[in-house]
């Protein structure tokens, strides 16, 4: 819910021009996502400007519009109509205001990879137990983190919100926004490294999280990444938190064993408070080991009790897009994991290709993009991956030479390249035609490169 109110108690300059409704649902910027009750900001993009589809808002069903320059027709449609200098800016604002009049308890996520995972499962778990609100899809940045935090309703307990980065300094801004009670962190990783000067550097952003999560809060980090643990434990605030670790190495604080993954999903052991407590996911993966024990943890923030929480996740299937199983036929198993195409997602999808049972296995990688003056050696650290991952690899793209270089040179023979995913989907269906064994098909890459055309080109290949 977000007020007039939140918007002049929060923005210096801010005007109401026509006087309404005083409360909104929530703030939209999308005429297309509005369902009745929203504050409309016109937000100006370079090419499009919000402003010109301020009307259409309103008669879709916004209540209000939050605009830098008053549009003459909305005077006429009896809304309210808010002008501030910079409606971007007043936005964010703004949400922080209805963030700091809820009392809700925020959990903020951020990492390289598995923030959407993450909160998924930790939605999954809050939810048996409380009303919640988590973003929606994978609302992690300027907008999409104030936008979330507007939607807060009075009854909600808690509130999950993906944080996201791209440069130096994002992370402190947006989570100012959340002032998270609990905040975790999934890994450090590599992705968008291209734009930080090194992999320190870019654990110095993702821990920043810390530095904004409220006095006393709890921490929780993935315990097997040695650089995030070590820097997370370097912050000033880290005496006075709770710190949580978690992963599948000795030392953590709560720990999956045993862990074994098949087409059906991930099973193992969890150890936490002395407990050694099975559990099962309709997920395969070991990146969803991960999520599922920083659920756990966060359950565990708000008094659920591990196997509570671990019942609340039995069964719980992928995110869209991340590493959903397919079976076309007795042969055939196809990893869709066409959602995104970073290093660090790439070696977790090779992960779990190669936990996978199949004689046969195939990956088809795209080039990675945004890596910057490390391109060359993350294509080649995902090369090793792959070496030991697959038995067929296919590369698209002119950048990925290094990647099909390390695996060449680490043993690996069925080695193509490609230039479109069309072209690789010929090569994948040649390999499988030339084998009467169980194979599993992994695609993956930025979404430019549309990876879902090998599984389409597949799936209707039988
Ligand atoms: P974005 O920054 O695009 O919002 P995200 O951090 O939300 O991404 P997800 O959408 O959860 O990440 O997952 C992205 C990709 O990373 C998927 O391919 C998923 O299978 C993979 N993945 C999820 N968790 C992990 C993990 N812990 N380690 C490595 N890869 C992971
Ligand atoms: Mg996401």
């Amino acid at each position: 819910m977000i007020q007039v109110g939140d918007v002049l108690a929060a923005v210096e300059g801010a005007e109401v021009v026509r006087r309404n409704a005083e409360q909104f649902g929530r703030a939209s910027v999308d005429t297309r996502d509005i369902t009745g009750g929203e504050l409309f900001v016109a937000i100006g993009g370079p090419s499009r400007d919000g402003h010109d589809f301020a009307a259409a808002a309103v008669r879709a069903g916004a209540t209000g519009v939050l605009v830098s320059r008053v549009v003459p027709e909305l005077l006429e449609l009896g809304v309210t109509v808010v002008r501030v200098p910079d409606t971007l800016v007043a936005l964010q604002e703004a949400a922080a205001v209805a963030r700091s009049r809820s009392s809700a308890s925020v959990i903020a996520v951020t990492g390289s990879a598995g923030k959407t995972t993450a909160k998924t499962l930790i939605a999954q778990v809050l939810q048996s137990k409380f009303d919640i609100l988590a973003n929606k899809a994978s609302f992690n940045n300027h907008l999409g983190v104030p936008l979330t935090l507007t939607a807060i309703e009075p009854g909600q307990s808690q509130v999950i919100s993906e944080i996201g980065t791209n440069h130096p300094g994002e992370i402190g801004h947006l989570t100012g926004l959340v002032s998270p009670n609990v905040s975790v962190v999934t890994n450090v990783g590599f992705a968008h490294l291209g734009n930080f000067a090194s992999q320190q550097e870019l654990a110095n952003e993702k821990t920043d999280i810390f530095n904004h999560t409220r006095p006393g809060g709890t921490w929780i980090v993935n315990g097997d990444d040695e650089l995030l643990t070590r820097t997370t434990l370097g912050r000033p605030g880290a005496a006075a938190a709770t710190v949580v670790r978690v992963g599948f190495d000795e030392g953590n604080d709560l720990r999956a064993v045993d862990v074994t993954v098949d087409e059906h999903g991930t099973q193992g052991v969890i150890e936490v408070d002395g407990q050694r407590l099975p559990f099962s996911i309709g997920a395969a993966g070991r990146h969803f080991g991960y999520a599922a024990m920083l659920a756990v943890a966060v359950g565990r923030v708000y008094g659920i009790a591990p196997a509570e929480s671990i019942e609340a996740l039995r069964g719980v299937q992928p995110p869209a897009g991340r590493a959903s199983l397919r079976r076309i036929d007795d042969e055939l198993l196809m990893i869709d994991d066409s959602y995104n195409g970073s290093p660090d997602a790439m070696i977790g999808s090779l992960d779990l290709l190669a936990s996978l049972p199949g004689t046969v296995k195939v990956a088809v990688l795209g080039q990675m993009g945004e890596l910057g003056q490390f391109s060359e050696e993350l294509h080649s650290r995902v090369g090793h991956k792959a070496a030991s991952s697959v038995t067929h690899l296919i590369t698209v793209g002119a950048a990925a030479a290094p990647l099909r270089e390390r695996a060449a040179a680490e043993g690996l023979t069925s080695i193509g390249s490609a230039d479109s995913a069309q072209e690789a989907l010929a090569q994948v269906k040649s390999i499988l035609e030339g084998s009467d064994e169980h194979a599993v098909v992994l695609a993956k890459g930025s979404r430019a490169v549309h990876m879902e055309r090998v599984y389409l080109g597949l799936a209707g290949h039988q």
